[in-house]
């Protein structure tokens, strides 16, 4: 994908700071981290997000990605870890690239977690069945 930024960072056409790197995925710092040790793990191969992307490569992005986690935790990067997966854009997915958001997460950074709602009488039931996998 020649216009795709995570593309040109796996092409090594434009930098970043990379902490791990195989032969099917990259991980390396976000540019613009909630904490310091926000990192994106991404695949080798264009994928456009989550749903599209083959289950073993995926397998392997949170290998990869819990590797990292658990180095951070030990560093004291983070108190603990938010793993995000944003697919598509109204779920706040900006690069079409597929990645994992491994951010370190500190008391009172002020990032924001959802606000749930309550299930409407007999919605739940509805939605389990909907939803319940073959
Ligand atoms: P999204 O909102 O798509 O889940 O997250 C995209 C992330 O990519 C953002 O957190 C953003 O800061 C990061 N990002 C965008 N452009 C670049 C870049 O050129 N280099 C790096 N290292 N991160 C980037
Ligand atoms: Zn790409």
């Amino acid at each position: 994908m020649p216009d795709c930024i995570f593309c040109k960072i796996v092409k090594g056409k434009i930098p970043a700071n990379k902490v791990y790197e195989d032969d099917k995925v990259l991980a390396f710092l976000d540019i613009k981290p909630v904490n310091p040790g926000h990192v994106l793990v991404v695949s080798k191969d264009h994928d456009l997000d989550l749903i599209s992307t083959p289950d073993e490569l995926l397998c392997s992005i949170i290998t990869v990605a819990k590797r990292i986690g658990k180095k951070i935790l030990e560093l004291g990067l983070g108190e603990a870890i938010t793993f995000t997966f944003n697919n598509g854009r109204v779920a706040g997915q900006v690069v079409d690239h597929v990645h994992l958001h491994i951010m370190p997460r500190i008391s009172g950074d002020g990032y924001e977690l959802w606000h749930g709602r309550e299930y409407l009488s007999g919605e739940a039931e509805k939605i389990t069945n909907l939803l319940k996998l073959e």
